[in-house]
């Protein structure tokens, strides 16, 4: 390995079945380019003789069924050969689902709804990648059903409202199978939070009944693999995979720097794509703050005939404050026609968001606030939930 590969790279030769990693350092750019044979990163295919950009802090693995060589140029935190991977056995359960995939067509039925669950950093999100990709790969057209919210270090703390918002995409993507044969027998792949204890459990378990899942993939822990196979119907494949030692631990700061770094994207474009965010006042008179869920009381202080599912799912109205400085609010699409009776609440948890944006002030003498937006004024509907996130615009 690392022998000098001309142009300022450096070549890596890999044998077949084993895998390059390496981190790119903070504020660098790595390259990579394929030199012979076949490889492949996360799935997806490399082509020959052309230059791979990776950006800062990515973590990657360039691996190859039949043996390559490849050149790496730029920064890298660390670059080694790994010949222990779990590829082997991603690739049986990418085969497993083909065929599953394969009956459905031939019998007239769906294809496999897979939930893929574990802990942080064990690779979910790369599996469900890898099954994806090998699945496009053979033409099929798979969903990728994205749940995990602690990816950006976002701790689904409204469990209720995180259930039923499953639901209604489980709901949405059955709709979608009903009329597009395609989908129908490509399936889903669900990554999922790596909150597995608790309430996370539960919300895991929720989401199987919710999209009436097939097969579970559970990475990495036994413990969270006994668990599932005790509580899902026998029907539901639960099957235990190794993590890849390859998957880079990710610290609090780590993932909060990356959620700040897809908001900035969000509203300025990355790599080439640049965006033009606008900035203008909005009166406080009109709009309407909400944030979903009121703190919980303890039951018996609850006013007859009330749950706490009422609380958790109430809208509370915000008194626009100086405090709102900061926050990310997003724009409900909510019929605002369909006010008082519950018809907003409903109106509001059921829909989805047009977009996002951000207070950067609040003048509250002259009760206006200014927000930065991804289309210019007007705001195109009143009704703003406020969530926890916050974002500096520095630029
Ligand atoms: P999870 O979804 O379980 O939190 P991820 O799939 O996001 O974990 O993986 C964590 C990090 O590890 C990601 O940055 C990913 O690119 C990296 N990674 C995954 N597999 C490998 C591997 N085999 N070699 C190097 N890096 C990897």
């Amino acid at each position: 390995e690392g022998v000098g590969a001309g142009s300022g790279g450096t070549r890596f030769d890999l044998e077949k079945e084993t895998e390059l990693r390496f981190e790119v350092e903070a504020g660098e750019k790595v390259h990579l380019e394929l030199l012979t044979g076949l490889a492949e990163v996360f799935g997806s295919e490399l082509n020959r003789n052309k230059k791979y950009t990776f950006g800062p802090g990515s973590k990657i693995a360039v691996f190859t069924w039949q043996g390559c060589s490849v050149s790496l140029s730029g920064k890298t935190e660390v670059a080694y050969i790994s010949k222990d991977t779990p590829m082997l056995l991603y690739l049986n359960a990418h085969t497993a689902l083909e065929q599953m995939r394969r009956q459905a067509e031939r019998d007239n039925e769906r294809g496999p709804r897979v939930m893929v669950v574990g802990p942080t950093d064990v690779g979910k999100s790369t599996v469900c990648r890898l099954l994806l990709s090998y699945a496009v790969r053979l033409g099929r057209r798979p969903t990728l059903v994205e749940l995990d919210v602690g990816q950006s270090g976002v701790r689904p703390t409204n469990l209720l409202i995180h259930n039923f918002l499953t639901s209604c995409l489980a709901e949405v993507f059955s709709l979608r199978c009903e009329e597009n044969r395609k989908a129908s027998v490509g399936g889903c792949i669900i990554n999922t939070c790596g909150w597995v204890k608790g309430s996370g459990y539960q919300a895991l378990v929720h989401c199987a009944s919710a999209f009436q899942v097939d097969v579970v993939l559970v990475l990495d822990q036994e413990r969270l693999y006994n668990e599932l196979k005790r509580d899902l119907p026998h029907f539901v494949r639960v099957v235990l995979l190794p993590k890849s030692g390859g998957v880079v631990e990710r610290s609090k700061d780590c993932r909060r720097v990356s959620r700040d770094e897809k908001i900035r994207e969000y509203f300025y474009g990355f790599r080439s794509v640049s965006f033009f965010p606008h900035a203008f006042d909005v009166r406080f008179s009109d709009v309407r703050i909400y944030k979903i869920g009121a703190p919980s009381i303890p039951d018996s202080c609850l006013p007859l005939g009330m749950s706490q599912d009422d609380t958790q799912l109430k809208l509370v109205p915000v008194t626009p404050g100086r405090d709102l400085t900061h926050h990310v609010l997003s724009v409900s699409c909510a019929d605002e026609g369909e006010e008082g009776a519950g018809g907003l609440r409903r109106g509001v948890l059921e829909s989805p968001v047009c977009g996002f944006i951000v207070v950067t002030n609040v003048d509250t003498q002259a009760q206006v606030m200014t927000v930065l937006s991804p289309a210019p004024r007007p705001l195109p509907r009143h009704t703003l939930l406020i969530m926890d996130i916050r974002f500096i615009d520095l630029k």
